[in-house]
C-alpha cells in the first residue's frame, strides 16, 4: 500500500513538472506540426497512421512515414522522425526525447509491417534524439549514428560528468535577477526552462548509445531494404555529426536538425558557415524534394529558403552591430526577430539567438565572411 502511494506521488509529481514543460512548449511551439499546405498538395496522407497528440506518423510515399511531433500536446518524442519499409526491413528514425516516444513509432511501423528492423537510426546526439534510445535497446534493434555522436553523448549526458548543470542554473537564476530589461528577463527565463527540460530529460533517461559508430568518410552507404533504398549521408552545421537519410527514390530527405523548419536554429553547438553551406547544397536538391525537419512542419525546398534567409538576418544584424562597435553580450541580446519570422517559435535565446550571434562575431573577426 505505501509502495503504491509512493509510485502514485512519483508519478503525480513527474506528470505535473511535465505538464509545465509542456504548457511553455505550447507558447513556444503555437502552430500545428503537420504542414496544411503539403498535406492538400497531396504528398501526405490526411488521415494519419497513429496520433497521440505529442505526435503523429503520416505516409509520406509508398513506405515512407514521417513522425511529426506536437510539443503543445506533449513531449515523448519533441523531435520528429520517420521509417523506410520495404519488403525485407525497415529502418526507423531517431530515438527521440524518451522510451514512450520510441515505442510509440515503433509501434506505427507495426501497424504496418512485420519485417525485421534493420536498425534505428539518432540523427545526432542531441537528447530529443536520442534519450528514447533505450527501448531500441530493449527491442535488440541495431543504433546507428555518426561516429561522434556516442562520445558527445557520453561528454554531455553522461552519469556524473557532462555539463556543469547547477552552475548553469544559477547563472541563468543570476541574469534574471540581474535583468537590466524585461526582454533579457524574458530570455533567460526561457533559457531556464530549456535547461530544466534538458535536465528532466536525461536525469529520468538511461542513456543508451548507439552501437554502430559511422565515418563519414566512408558515406554515403546505400541500406537496401527490399525495393527500396535509404542513404545515409552526413553534413557539416548544427553539431560536430549529422547524418541525413535520403529515399531517392521518393524524392524524400530526412534531414534531422540541419532543418528547422518554420522556426528559430539551435546553435549553440553549430558550425555556422558549414550549416549554411550544407542549406547551400540541400537548396540544390530536387524542386520536388519533401523535407522531412527535425522540428516543425514538413516542407519542400521553400523551408530551406526560409532557414536560409534566418541565417541571413543573424549574421546581417550580427554585422551591422559589430560595426558600430556595440560589445558581443549587449549584441546578443540586441538582435531583433524582424516583423517576417515573428510566428517563428525560439527554444531558448541562448541556445539559438546568443550562439548564433557570438559566432558570426568571432567569423567577423578573425576575418570570415
Ligand atoms: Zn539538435
Amino acid at each position: 500500500m505505501d509502495r503504491q502511494n509512493t509510485m502514485t506521488r512519483r508519478s503525480f509529481l513527474a506528470s505535473t513538472s511535465c505538464l509545465g514543460a509542456a504548457l511553455w512548449a505550447a507558447r513556444l511551439f503555437p502552430v500545428s506540426a503537420t504542414a496544411g499546405e503539403v498535406a492538400s498538395a497531396g504528398r501526405v496522407s490526411p488521415q494519419p497512421l497513429a496520433d497521440k497528440g505529442f505526435a503523429s506518423v503520416r505516409k509520406v510515399g509508398d513506405g515512407v512515414y514521417a513522425t511529426i511531433s506536437d510539443p503543445s500536446k506533449g513531449l515523448e518524442t519533441l523531435s520528429n522522425g520517420g521509417f523506410i519499409v520495404g519488403t525485407e526491413a525497415a529502418l526507423l528514425i531517431e530515438g527521440f526525447r524518451s522510451p514512450a516516444g520510441a515505442s510509440f513509432q515503433f509501434d506505427a511501423l507495426r501497424q504496418v509491417s512485420k519485417v525485421p528492423v534493420r536498425a534505428a537510426l539518432d540523427t545526432h546526439y542531441h537528447f530529443d534524439h536520442t534519450m528514447g534510445n533505450a527501448f531500441y535497446g530493449v527491442q535488440g534493434i541495431a543504433i546507428w549514428a555518426h561516429e561522434k555522436t556516442a562520445p558527445l553523448m557520453v561528454k554531455i549526458y553522461g552519469p556524473g560528468q557532462g555539463l556543469d548543470r547547477a552552475g548553469m542554473k544559477a547563472g541563468i537564476e543570476k541574469r534574471i535577477k540581474d535583468a537590466t530589461s524585461a526582454a533579457e528577463r524574458e530570455h533567460a527565463k526561457g533559457d531556464l526552462n530549456a535547461l530544466k527540460l534538458m535536465s528532466e530529460s536525461v536525469d529520468s533517461a538511461v542513456v543508451s548509445l548507439p552501437n554502430r559508430p559511422m565515418e563519414p568518410s566512408k558515406l554515403p552507404v546505400t541500406v537496401e531494404l527490399g525495393g527500396i533504398q535509404a542513404v545515409i549521408e552526413s553534413y557539416p552545421g548544427h553539431t560536430p555529426g549529422d547524418l541525413i537519410v535520403r529515399v531517392p527514390q521518393r524524392n524524400i530527405v530526412f534531414t534531422g536538425d540541419l532543418l528547422f523548419s518554420g522556426m528559430y536554429p539551435a546553435t549553440f553547438d553549430a558550425n555556422l558557415s558549414g550549416w549554411r553551406k550544407t542549406l547551400e547544397t540541400f537548396s540544390g536538391f530536387d524542386k520536388e524534394t519533401l523535407f522531412v525537419p527535425g522540428h516543425g512542419p514538413l516542407c519542400g525546398p521553400e523551408g530551406i529558403a526560409t532557414l536560409r534567409s534566418v541565417f541571413g538576418d543573424l549574421a546581417d544584424q550580427a554585422s551591422r552591430m559589430y560595426k558600430a562597435g556595440i560589445p558581443v553580450e549587449e549584441a546578443q541580446q540586441r538582435y531583433t526577430v524582424p516583423e517576417r519570422f515573428k510566428g517563428f517559435p525560439i527554444f531558448a535565446w541562448s541556445f539559438c539567438i546568443g550562439p548564433a550571434i557570438a559566432k558570426f562575431y568571432e567569423e567577423f573577426m578573425t576575418g570570415g565572411t
